[in-house]
This record gives C-alpha cells, sequence and structure tokens, in this order.
C-alpha cells in the first residue's frame, strides 16, 4: 500500500510540475479590473494566489479589525516561508481610510503583475528574488464596507474604522507624547505597529487617495500649525528623492497639477510635497515609520476621486503600476550589511549612524542592516553597548545598487564580573554515571561575558518582541511557549533556554523561574528578561553559562501578571505617577486579586483560583520541575515553605544558603523598608485567602519552591535595573546550579530496560514525593546524610534503596523495578474495574455526584474566532499528553474548522476503544453550543489524572470535539438575540444542515469538512448542539420511514433528555415549535423537516447515530446565562460519553484467529455496523434482547442472541468463522483493489481541481486539452468521465462549474 501512496503523490507532483511548466501562460491573468472587491471575495483572490503559487506566495493575518474581519498580509518573495538574513523587507499598505479605495485593488493588480511575471520577466524575477515584499491591500475593512462606489468624496464613516478612529491620526507622535486613542477603539494600529516593529521594514509605501501627489515626511510640525509649515526630517533629500521616484512614474502625478475639482488650481512641484507643508498630520503611520520602525515610508495619494467607478480602475493600474514597481527596488540603494562579533555571530539591535545625519537605523535579527542612502560619500558608524564602536570613511554610494559593508565589533574592556565564589560547579557531562566524583574544578580564566544589551522596563509588546527575537537568534538553545493566557488575554509566555529545548533528555533536570507576580514588581520580571539575555548570548563564549545551557532545562517565565503591570507601566510612562496600585498587587482592570496569595489552600476550593494562576498550575502538575523560583523586589534574600519535616527543612536550608554564598547575610530575608501594603482585606474584603506559589508548588507536586527577593525597590528607575542585576546575577546562576546536586537516576523496567513515566521516588521519613519524567528520570535534592529511598508504579512491586548523600560527590542511583505477579491478567482486572465503574455510574444521581464533584474549568464566556483557536491551541499546549488540535479543513472565508481530539492513547490508539463526536456550531447563530463544548474539553482535560473516574472514562475513550462547524456565521451572530437569524448560514448564503447531500460534489467547504469527519467512521455516536428550542431529536430529519433502528436512536435521545434537568418534562415553552414534547424527544422531521441534514447524512453513509440537542430557547442567550446553561447540561454531555462504552461489541475472527474486515453485523434484521481491519466492531443498543446476523464474503452465516442492558459495559463477543467458502480468490482481491485504486484516483483528481477551481477554473478548460496530450490521461479521464463535463463546460459563474455535471 505505501508503494501506492508514493506513485501516486508522484504523479500528483508531475501534474503540478506539468501545470507551472506547461500551462501557465497568459491567460494567468484573472483580473478584470472591473470590479471592487467585498471583503470575502478579496479574502478568496488572496487565498488563491497562495494556492497557485505557493513558491512566491504566502498569506497571513497581522490582526483584526474592530468588527473582526483579519488584516490580510500577502507576502511575495522567493521562499515565503522564512526570514532570510540579508534581504530587505518592503511593504506597501493600502486602504487605510475605508473610503479610499483605488489602492485596495490596485495593489492586487500589483500583486497578480508580480507572481504572474516570476520567471518570466527578468525585472520582476530580479525584484522578488532579492526582496520581502509585504502586501496589505486594506487596513480598514470595516470602513471599506460602509464606502459607496462612485463616492469622490467620502464620508467619515466610511473613512475611519467601526470605532470613528481616523487610523492615520492614532500612531504615536513625536510631538505629541500621550496615547492618542486606546488601543480597543483602534486594533487596526496597534496591529499594524506590533508588524512594523517586528519586521522592520526598510521602505514602505502608504497609499491613499483625494490627490495625486507623494507626501513626505515629517507630516506634522510642533506648532501643528494647520497649513504652510516645512517640517524638514533629518533625511529630507533622501525622501524628496524617493517621493519624486513614484511622482515622475506616474503620468498625471508628475505634472504636479492634478486639478482635483475642490481645489483646481492647487499645484505640487514635481508632484511631491513635504506633509506637514501640505496639511499638518499629527499621529501619522509614516513618522512613527521612520522615527520608531526604522523603515523609510513616502505616503502617495493616487487619485482625485476617493472611491470612483469601477470602470476607472484599468486606468488607474496603469497609472500606478510602474511607479509602485520602480518606488519597491529603492529598497536597494545605500549601504547594507552587518554587524558581528568577532566570532561570527550577527548583533541584533546595533546602531549604524551616518556622519551627518541626525537619524540611526539599526540591524534586524540576524545582525543585518540596510541603510538607504543617496549616492556620494559617507563615513559610516557601527555601534552596540558592550562593543566598541567602529567607523568606516569615505564610503561610497553610486545609485541603484547597495554597497556592501560589513563590521566586526569587538568586546569593549569594561567586561561584566564573573561571579567570583562559585564553589560547586556543574557536571561537565549531562549524565554523570553512577559513583563518578563530581567535577570540583572552578573555571578557571572566566571568557569575556556578553553585556546585556536591552536593559529597560518592558510593555508588553516588548517583552513579547524581544522574547520572539532571543528565540529566532537563539533558536537552537531556545524554545518559546505560552502556558496560557491572562484574564485580558495576554499570552504567559515561557522561555525555556536549553540546548535541544522542548525535549525530556537524559540526565537534564528542569526548573523554573516566575517573575510579575503583583502588577509593579518590575524588577522580578527585569531581572528574568536579562537572565533570558545573558544566558542565551553567552552560551558558546562562557564556560559556567555554556555549561548550565547544556545541562539543565530552565524555563523562564518573566511576568505571570501581564494585565497589571500593563495598568503600572502605562501610568509610569505616560503620567509619571507611581504605578504602584493598592501595594504592588493590582491585578487587572477591575480586581485587586494577589496573585501570590491566589493558589489554593487544601481546605479551600478553586472557585477563585484567575486564570493567570490556573495556567501556573497546570504547568507545573505536568511537568516534572526539580526546583521553582519566584523572583521579585521589596525584599533581599531568599524565603521557603515551611516544611513538614526536618528533612526537607535541611534541603531548602542548604539551597538558600548557596544561592546567597556571596551575602551569607542575606540567606533568609530581609524586610525592606517599605511602606506597609494595606491588608488585603482593605483591598478586595470579599476575596478568599489562598496560599503562595511555591507553598501550593510544595504541598501539591514533586516541586520545591523558592522566593528569591533582589531589590527592596518594586519599580525602580530604568537605569538601576542594570545595577541590581550585576549585583544579584550570581543568585539566580546558583539557584540553577543547585539543581544539579540532587540525587539522581532513572525509574526502569527490569524486564525492558525502559524507563517507567510518573512512577513515585520518596525518601523515608519525608512527606514529599518527586515523579519521574516520561523517559524515567527523577531529581531529589538531599542535603548529605544517609537515607532510604523508595521507589513504585502500579502495577509494579515497589523497591527500597539505602543511600549516602556526600558533601562532594553526586548520587546517581538507578532503580529497576519488577512487574507485580499476574500482571497477564491485568488487562482483565483493569476490564472488571472499568466494568465496575461503569455500573457505579449508571446508578440514580451517580453521574450527577461525580460531576458536581470535578475540579470546574470556569472558561465560560462568548469567543470569537480568533479567541477560540487561541483557546484550543493553549489547551493542547497545556495537556499535549491527552489532547490533539487539528483542521477539518477551511470555510468559506477561510476560517479554520478546528476538531480537538481528546483521549489517554493518542499515539496507540486501542481497537476497541469506542469514538464520540460532539458537534456545534453548525448554526452560527447557535452560540451557546461551542462555548458549552469548550468548557467540557477543558473539564475533561483539568480532571484527567486527579479525578481516577475521568481519567479512565478518558483512556478508553476516543473523544473528538467540533466546537464550531460553521465559525464564519458565528462571527456575525449576536449576543442576547434570541431569534435572529443573522449567522445562521455561512459566508456563502447556505444553511449547512441541508447541504448534507451525499453524492453532491459542489457541497460547501464547511460541508465538505464534516463529510470528510463523518465518512472517516469509526464514530459510535454522535452529539450535535443547536439552539432555540428544548428537545432533543433523532434520525431522519428527512420524511421517510423510521430508520431501522429507530429504538436504538430514540434510546439515545431519551438518554441525553434525562439527564439534562426538565427537559424529559417536555415543555420547551418557547416562542415557536410544539407546545408539548412528550419525554423532550422527537423524530427530527417532526421537529423540522429538512433534506440534507448532518444527522441522515451521518445514519446513512457512516452508520454512526447522531442526536440534535436544542439546548435552550434562546440561539444566542447572555453571557451570564452561559454557567446555568452549563450547569443544566454537563451531566448529559458526560452521560452520552458514558453511552458509548455500552451497547454492543465483538471481535470477528476466522478459524485461523486472523481478524476478519468488513463483515455485516445486522441487528434485528437492519444492519447496523461493519467490522473494521481489525475485524472490530461496535455499536450502541437500547437495553434488552436482540437477535444478531453476522455474515463476511466467503464465509457462512452466523447467528447470535444478545442480552444488552442499560447500566453495564459492552462485554465483547467473539464471533469465529468456522467454514471458508473456497470462490473467494486472490483474483476478487486484485479486482476490489484496481477499482478502489480508479476510485482514489478520481478523487483525487475531482479534489485537485476542486481545490484550485477559484482560481483556476477558466485556464483549466485549456489546460486540460493541453495536458490530457502529454500525460495520455485518457485512460483516466474518460469520454464518460464526469471530469470531461466539467471542465469542458464554458461557464460564466465558478461557483456553477461544478453544479453543472450534477444538473
Ligand atoms: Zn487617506
Amino acid at each position: 500500500m505505501s508503494n501506492f501512496w508514493l506513485i501516486l503523490s508522484r504523479l500528483f507532483a508531475i501534474l503540478h510540475v506539468v501545470h507551472y511548466v506547461n500551462c501557465t501562460s497568459e491567460s494567468d491573468n484573472e483580473e478584470t479590473y472591473n470590479k471592487y472587491y467585498s471583503y470575502a471575495e478579496l479574502t478568496r483572490r488572496l487565498w488563491s494566489f497562495v494556492e497557485k503559487y505557493p513558491h512566491i506566495c504566502s498569506l497571513e493575518s497581522v490582526g483584526k479589525s474592530v468588527e473582526g474581519r483579519e488584516l490580510w498580509v500577502i507576502r511575495v518573495t522567493a521562499h515565503p516561508e522564512r526570514n532570510e538574513p540579508g534581504k530587505p523587507r518592503f511593504r506597501y499598505v493600502g486602504n487605510m481610510h475605508g473610503d479610499e479605495a483605488v489602492s485596495r485593488q490596485v495593489l492586487v493588480y500589483l500583486t497578480e503583475y508580480l507572481v504572474t511575471h516570476y520567471g518570466t520577466d527578468p525585472r520582476v524575477t530580479e525584484l522578488v528574488n532579492s526582496t520581502d515584499i509585504y502586501i496589505m491591500p486594506s487596513m480598514n475593512p470595516d470602513g471599506f464596507e460602509k464606502a459607496t462606489e462612485g463616492d469622490c468624496t467620502g464620508s467619515s464613516a466610511a473613512r475611519e474604522n467601526a470605532k470613528h478612529v481616523d487610523l492615520n491620526r492614532s500612531f504615536p507622535d513625536q510631538f505629541d507624547q500621550l496615547p492618542r486613542v486606546l488601543e480597543s477603539d483602534a486594533p487596526e494600529v496597534t496591529a499594524v505597529m506590533k508588524w512594523i516593529l517586528q519586521k522592520k521594514f526598510v521602505l514602505s509605501g502608504s497609499l491613499h487617495g483625494g490627490s495625486v501627489v507623494a507626501s513626505y515626511p515629517f507630516d506634522d510640525s510642533s506648532s501643528h500649525i494647520v497649513s504652510g509649515v516645512y517640517s524638514q526630517s533629518p533625511d529630507d533629500a533622501l525622501f524628496r528623492y524617493l517621493a519624486q521616484t513614484y511622482a515622475e512614474n506616474h503620468p498625471i502625478m508628475k505634472e504636479g497639477r492634478p486639478q482635483c475639482p475642490y481645489d483646481p488650481d492647487e499645484e505640487f512641484k514635481d508632484g511631491i510635497t513635504n506633509g506637514a507643508a501640505w496639511y499638518d498630520v499629527p499621529g501619522g503611520m509614516q513618522d512613527f515609520s521612520y522615527l520608531q520602525g526604522n523603515c523609510f515610508e513616502v505616503t502617495f495619494e493616487l487619485s482625485c476621486c476617493k472611491y470612483p467607478l469601477a470602470s476607472d480602475l484599468y486606468t488607474e493600474w496603469t497609472n500606478n503600476g510602474e511607479a509602485l514597481l520602480t518606488y519597491m527596488e529603492k529598497v536597494h540603494m545605500g549601504v547594507k550589511g552587518y554587524v558581528m562579533t568577532s566570532a561570527g555571530m550577527g548583533l541584533p539591535g546595533a546602531n549604524i549612524s551616518v556622519a551627518g545625519i541626525d537619524h540611526n537605523i539599526t540591524t534586524w535579527i540576524f545582525g543585518d542592516y540596510f541603510r538607504l542612502l543617496l549616492p556620494g560619500t559617507y563615513n559610516i558608524t557601527a555601534s552596540s553597548s558592550g562593543y566598541l564602536p567602529k567607523t568606516v570613511n569615505n564610503v561610497t554610494v553610486i545609485e541603484d545598487k547597495a554597497t556592501l559593508l560589513n563590521f566586526i565589533l569587538n568586546n569593549s574592556s569594561e567586561e561584566m564580573q564573573m561571579p567570583g565564589s562559585l564553589t560547586s560547579p556543574v557536571p561537565t557531562t549531562a549524565f554523570t554515571p553512577a559513583g563518578q566524583s563530581f567535577d570540583s574544578q572552578v573555571a578557571s580564566t572566566p571568557e569575556p561575558l556578553v553585556q546585556p544589551q536591552d536593559v529597560h522596563h518592558h510593555s508588553y509588546l516588548d517583552m513579547e518582541l524581544f522574547l520572539q527575537q532571543i528565540n529566532t537568534v537563539h533558536s537552537s538553545i531556545t524554545h518559546l511557549y505560552s502556558i496560557g493566557q491572562s484574564a485580558q488575554g495576554r499570552e504567559l509566555y515561557v522561555m525555556e533556554i536549553s540546548t535541544n529545548a522542548g525535549i525530556d533528555q537524559p540526565g537534564k533536570p528542569e526548573i523554573i523561574f516566575v517573575g510579575n507576580l503583583h502588577s509593579s514588581d518590575a524588577v522580578g520580571k527585569e531581572m528574568l528578561l536579562i537572565l533570558v539575555e545573558y544566558l542565551c548570548s553567552n552560551y558558546g563564549n562562557e564556560a559556567l553559562v555554556t555549561r548550565l545551557v547544556n545541562s539543565t532545562r530552565v524555563h523562564i517565565l518573566p511576568s505571570m501578571n501581564p494585565d497589571g503591570y500593563e495598568m503600572v507601566f502605562k501610568a509610569q510612562k505616560y503620567f509619571g505617577t507611581n504605578g504602584d496600585f493598592s501595594g504592588g498587587v493590582r491585578y487587572s482592570s477591575n480586581q485587586n486579586t494577589d496573585l501570590n496569595k491566589n493558589f489554593p489552600d487544601l481546605s479551600y476550593g478553586e472557585d477563585f483560583v484567575q486564570p493567570e494562576t490556573a495556567a501556573v498550575m497546570n504547568w507545573i502538575k505536568t511537568h516534572t520541575f526539580v526546583l521553582s523560583a519566584s523572583v521579585l523586589g521589596g525584599m533581599i534574600g531568599v524565603k521557603y515553605p515551611n516544611s513538614a519535616d526536618s528533612l526537607d527543612e535541611d534541603v531548602f536550608k542548604l539551597i538558600a544558603e548557596a544561592c546567597f554564598v556571596k551575602y551569607p547575610f542575606l540567606q533568609l530575608s530581609q524586610a525592606c523598608d517599605l511602606p506597609r501594603p494595606p491588608d488585603r482585606n482593605d483591598i478586595n474584603p470579599s476575596a478568599p485567602t489562598g496560599i503562595d506559589m511555591q507553598t501550593w508548588a510544595y504541598w501539591n507536586t514533586g516541586t520545591l519552591g523558592f522566593t528569591i527577593g533582589l531589590s527592596c525597590d518594586l519599580y525602580p528607575q530604568a537605569e538601576d535595573l542594570l545595577t541590581y542585576w550585576k549585583q544579584y546575577h550570581v543568585v539566580l546562576l546558583q539557584f540553577i546550579q543547585q539543581v544539579h546536586f540532587s540525587v539522581r537516576g532513572r525509574v526502569t523496567d527490569v524486564q525492558s530496560g525502559q524507563g517507567i513515566a510518573n512512577a513515585t521516588v520518596v525518601v523515608e521519613g519525608s512527606r514529599h514525593q518527586v515523579h519521574t519524567s516520561k523517559s524515567g528520570q527523577y531529581w531529589r535534592p538531599l542535603a548529605p546524610g544517609a537515607y532510604e529511598l523508595q521507589a513504585f508504579a502500579p502495577g509494579y512491586s515497589a523497591v527500597v534503596v539505602p543511600l549516602r548523600v556526600l558533601e562532594t560527590q553526586v548520587e546517581q542511583v538507578d532503580i529497576g523495578l519488577t512487574p507485580e505477579l499476574f500482571t497477564h491478567s491485568e488487562g482483565q482486572l483493569e476490564d472488571e474495574e472499568f466494568q465496575k465503574l461503569l455500573e457505579d455510574l449508571s446508578s440514580a444521581n451517580a453521574l450527577e455526584q461525580l460531576v458536581q464533584s470535578l475540579l470546574p474549568a470556569g472558561t465560560l464566556r462568548y469567543r470569537t474566532y480568533r479567541e477560540r483557536s487561541d483557546f484550543l491551541q493553549e489547551l493542547t499546549l497545556t495537556f499535549p499528553h491527552i489532547t490533539r488540535l487539528y483542521s477539518l479543513g477551511h470555510s468559506w472565508e477561510f476560517r479554520t474548522i478546528w476538531a480537538l481530539e481528546i483521549s489517554g492513547s493518542l499515539e496507540s490508539p486501542q481497537p476497541t476503544e469506542p469514538k464520540i463526536r460532539y458537534v456545534a456550531g453548525v448554526h452560527g447563530n447557535a452560540a451557546a453550543g461551542p462555548e458549552l463544548l469548550l468548557e467540557f474539553a477543558f473539564v475533561l482535560c483539568i480532571n484527567y489524572g486527579g479525578n481516577p473516574t475521568i481519567t479512565k472514562l478518558v483512556d478508553r475513550s476516543r473523544i473528538v470535539i467540533v466546537p464550531c462547524v460553521n465559525p464564519d456565521g458565528r462571527e456575525l451572530a449576536q449576543e442576547g438575540k434570541c431569534f435572529s437569524t443573522a449567522g445562521l448560514t455561512n459566508a456563502h448564503g447556505v444553511d449547512l444542515d441541508t447541504d448534507f447531500l451525499s453524492g453532491s460534489l459542489s457541497v460547501q467547504p464547511e460541508t465538505h469538512a464534516m463529510m470528510d469527519l463523518i465518512k472517516g467512521g469509526g464514530f459510535s455516536l454522535s452529539v450535535n448542539l443547536e439552539g432555540g428550542s428544548l428537545l432533543v431529536t433523532y434520525p431522519y430529519d428527512r420524511t421517510t420511514q423510521p430508520a431501522q433502528n429507530e429504538e436504538t436512536l430514540k434510546y439515545l435521545a431519551v438518554v441525553y433528555a434525562d439527564n439534562r434537568l426538565g427537559m424529559h418534562f417536555g415543555y420547551p415553552g418557547c416562542h415557536s415549535g410544539p407546545e408539548s414534547v412528550p419525554g423532550g424527544i422527537l423524530r427530527g422531521a417532526e421537529f423540522s423537516n429538512h433534506l440534507g441534514s448532518m444527522k441522515d447524512f451521518s445514519i446513512d453513509v457512516s452508520l454512526c447515530p447522531e442526536i440534535t440537542v436544542y439546548t435552550g430557547c434562546c440561539l444566542y442567550p447572555p453571557a451570564e446565562q452561559l454557567l446555568s446553561l452549563w450547569v443544566e447540561h454537563r451531566t448529559a454531555l458526560f452521560a452520552m460519553l458514558l453511552e458509548i462504552h455500552k451497547g454492543l461489541s465483538g471481535v470477528v475472527r476466522d478459524k485461523e484467529g486472523q481478524p476478519v474486515s468488513d463483515a455485516v453485523v445486522s441487528v434485528n434484521g437492519s444492519v447496523l455496523v461493519h467490522s473494521d481491519t481489525q475485524g472490530y466492531f461496535h455499536t450502541l443498543l437500547p437495553p434488552g434482547t436482540h437477535q444478531l446476523e453476522i455474515h463476511a464474503q466467503g464465509f457462512q452465516q452466523q447467528l447470535r442472541q444478545v442480552n444488552v442492558s442499560s447500566h453495564q459495559m459492552a462485554s465483547p463477543l467473539v464471533i469465529e468463522f468456522t467454514e471458508n467458502s473456497t470462490h473467494f480468490s486472490q483474483g476478487v482481491v486484485l479486482a476490489a483493489t484496481i477499482s478502489i485504486i480508479t476510485i482514489l484516483l478520481f478523487s483525487l483528481l475531482i479534489w485537485h481541481y476542486r481545490s484550485a477551481k477559484f482560481s483556476r477554473i477558466r485556464n483549466g478548460v485549456g489546460w486540460l486539452r493541453h495536458c490530457q496530450d502529454n500525460l495520455q490521461l485518457d485512460s483516466i479521464v474518460s469520454e464518460k468521465s464526469p471530469l470531461r463535463g466539467v471542465f469542458l463546460e464554458e461557464s460564466e459563474s465558478e461557483d456553477d462549474a461544478f453544479y453543472l455535471e450534477q444538473h
């Protein structure tokens, strides 16, 4: 079979090549230049470029508009998948004012021009190969949707974004220091700023309308006089040259007399003007780009009429095409090169200054720089803190080709002091063999250390950029991840620093640092950011750092409270006030929770736990961190939790002493002379009391927790940060070092030699247990002394090992565990246990009690598409062992349709593991369902491992959750609208629940995605959440005979209705629909009779029963009601999960014991299930006695009678066929294989063309004729083939093309 796939993929590759080589032609141009694209059309058009030209195109969204539209950026360059050192970045931004529409189309035409001329036109090929081009056709998609074609003067409603903000007045301004608008009012500006800072573009153009002129910086002056003040930038001559480059290539602009109706006499010399001289624009993008973005930007006004009729578009394109291209080419003028260390490491953020021009630019992540300059001779200097600057005189710059100039900088003499008193270095090899004496040599001659470069207070955005840059530059030793989000949606970033970061490695212990638990505690956060930089930039250059990074996995969470910090940061920055709200405790905008008192005590519930705390708890629980430290200000010294036994007390003390070895008087924490923080009860009297992070970690996990205080200040002046770092960084390095003084080893299975994960290791006399990592490793810090170490794991006999810990030696103790006797019956025992569990849960109220006892997830709120995607991704990051997220496909507007899989055996699916599907959001206006499913998923995950029942259920089930089938519709739905149909359909106006017509080739992309999942099969049950009533329906939705297994279907509906409080009374009480529904259940057709429903498809095509749950009368209830909805439905959702373990299951074998696949199992005369490749089958049945018939081709039929219980596990039947019939020969197999291959080929061809149909359908006609000859596809695409009909049919409407051959 693998050969077969190989051949197919080859054939596929050939098809692609043939397409590009033979079938690209002038007909590649699809633009008609006579139509403006709506948001959906623009989105599809951009995706079509990526589908057709993936080798030079990629598409990403840099953020979202107020109304949730994506800010699309198409990137055109050779190798669009990576950042290449030395390739300058260029950008065009259009349609920033929504009513200025020409640029929105012209940029699409430009994109098409670039991609279709690449490879044939040398000029375009050179440009695309050498330049990283980013094109944003619309920065204000919301405004555009409100603009009117033909409206030349525009309107403010369309000019501004949906919150009435003028985007080109909302950037930070050099003459105006206050923040101009709230971030939430102009997310477009925030997104673009972030993008500008991250990419460090070299040159850019901002495209507008309303005149015809090129306008260059500065855009405003300090006087803000409306007009006539020439505001000169240090690069004025260069800017004039750049502006003129565009103007002189534009036939109207170059004349300098646009003759616009509002001012027919207006003149611009050479078609250019200084921005402020024309009129004062504070807060424009252009000046921000130049002053903060490292980028030269000019603004181009393309036409007098802001939104001319579409018939003018071709003229506009011909007027601007050449100018757009020529301007882009200017990114290659001036001087370029790298700034490097003597070791050849690129220096990011180094300064490039040119004598006589008071404007520096800085190097990008690879240490590469581009300094645009006019032809001439210059003296150029490179500098970077910690290095000696270097100047090169008389650098000659010629026109059009950048002069290459590299700088190598040497360390400055001012070296950072090496920690002098490290008495106990780390082992030089990663995995010290047992008994080997610890290397006690101190590094004798410390090499020069790299100074921290980036010492200042980091806003959240700064921190994010900083971490991303470090992660890019030092990718070999870093791994950046997020453990969750803050209450306001900021990421909780963790930087792991280690060789092979992210992977459990032999001999490598893991430790964590956490900073900024309190809002105004900037010291912890900045010290940890410096630590990140210090470890990374000194790795490979300095012995101690190199050894620490080689031998330890250091995880650093610089800010646990980014929301609180952001408020303090802004207060400090903009108002100069002390941001020390409420004694530094401030948590988020409306709460004063102290996160370091937010960890649950044993005696309290977890109701008050904030999302940040929950994220940190999960993070620690799901790893095997040996040591953890909170790093903070407000004290100097170290604190550790009250320990229960003297043994742990000794360890804590030892480590604390070692950390402050240079400052013995600081070993125990010194109170600082600070104003006493207000009593917590004054801040928030109702807040329940929790415990601090390190106490929680010590009492609840294997981690030993410390609190390390590094300054009395909480929020010092930025220049003092370096002082604190120099004084105390040795403490942090010592702390990392301490982890290596633990007793360590591996716990293995003596029979297989394999490591045993999650085994428990405990020292006699201590309550502190540690657990083994995935590969069976453990670490247990211990003070010198004699101990007994006990190791145990489920299914193994416990082992006790005596142990002596010496001061001078690290103990390695490997422990082999012997499997307990009777392991052969372990599976049987487990089955019996599970059987008992099912029975227990099936008794009255037991399930309800279980559900009430679970840890609540508390994640309920309405999420946008993006928030839902982020939530799912974080969930899989937090619970990687039991969750997997994948895409089923895309919606009409290219949103991803996610599927989340939850299972205890993700990697090794068990054949007998039943599979259930939970689906919601088929109708986007039924908005509660998606949120209920996300909560359900989280509850399953968070209780896995902690609650034994949930653990067993997850271990033995495969749960697939599709939270939102119709994400486009969901975005349009409005909260509080109980009966609105807004969002019911997908973006193409189709009600998806009428679109599941089997055999149809023209289904919507969302339907297609779900069909593939359903057809993939293997599901025993599906639950679909809807809204608008309060009942459950079962198949069929169409008018037909009752389903053959109606009894089963009805039974499943009853199980749900009975477990959903009040539903079975059968009085939905909604405005429309039936008044009384006996038992709360109905056949679908009796409730809402329609064709093409998902549940009919599910049962017709995959024999999987599906029930539809109408969760409540209101389609989109207010967010406050989500919690009560969840409480009402959760038991029923769990009841369905129990249900899949019941019914009938079995395995079909032949007399040799080989599995028989595709055997047909009929129950009471109707076909219910087929056996899978392992011979396994499972189907749900109502309780009672059932007659079975089992037949398979080549065997004689068998008859069985079974009893099915409502509270017992499906006990597997073994069906053994004894008599083979003879005519089942190899020939049959061969014939079947051939026909399957033919069908697959067809499907692939159809899929191939479908996926490309948006862009290629017209070419397809010519293409097929062309390629048929080349490839002799006649054997596949015969005269009778439906494909022929598709491609030979000339069709005006792309969407109808596949429809035609059907009708
Ligand atoms: Zn404008």
